[in-house]
């Protein structure tokens, strides 16, 4: 019979940091996405690893959010942004940001699934009544 040899290791069950991670800064009240570190033109590197950054999703500074806003719908841009900053169902993880996506697609995706109150034709009880 052979052996089975398995080992077990905390170090590779930790994702490994990469470009479009997102946290929620609850204090703040913020998201902020993760990208590598610019200078110039130039990507910085340490050690032959990416250098990291915490930025402001939504921000000047967010790379990933300025690409989407090229050539995309103003109001689709809004309604993207105004989800992102405070919709419970992204907040929850049930609705994930994809930084990525284009905004009109992002607008689609969030007025279809956010069922909080963040969502624009949310009606309260009280309100049918
Ligand atoms: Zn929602």
């Amino acid at each position: 019979m052979g052996v089975i040899q398995i080992h077990f290791s905390t170090a590779s069950a930790r994702k490994k940091p990469q470009a479009g991670d997102l946290r929620w800064l609850k204090g703040k009240k913020i998201w902020q996405i993760r990208q590598q570190v610019r200078h110039g033109n130039a990507w910085v590197v340490s050690n032959g690893r990416p250098v990291w950054e915490w930025v402001q999703r939504g921000s000047e500074s967010d790379r990933a959010w300025q690409s989407t806003a090229q050539g995309s719908d103003e109001n689709d841009m809004a309604i993207r942004a105004y989800f992102e900053a405070g919709c419970l169902c992204i907040i929850a993880g049930t609705l994930p940001i994809l930084p990525k996506e284009r905004n009109a697609k992002a607008f689609q995706r969030y007025m279809a699934g956010c069922t909080c109150s963040r969502h624009p034709e949310f009606e309260r009880e009280t309100d049918r009544a």
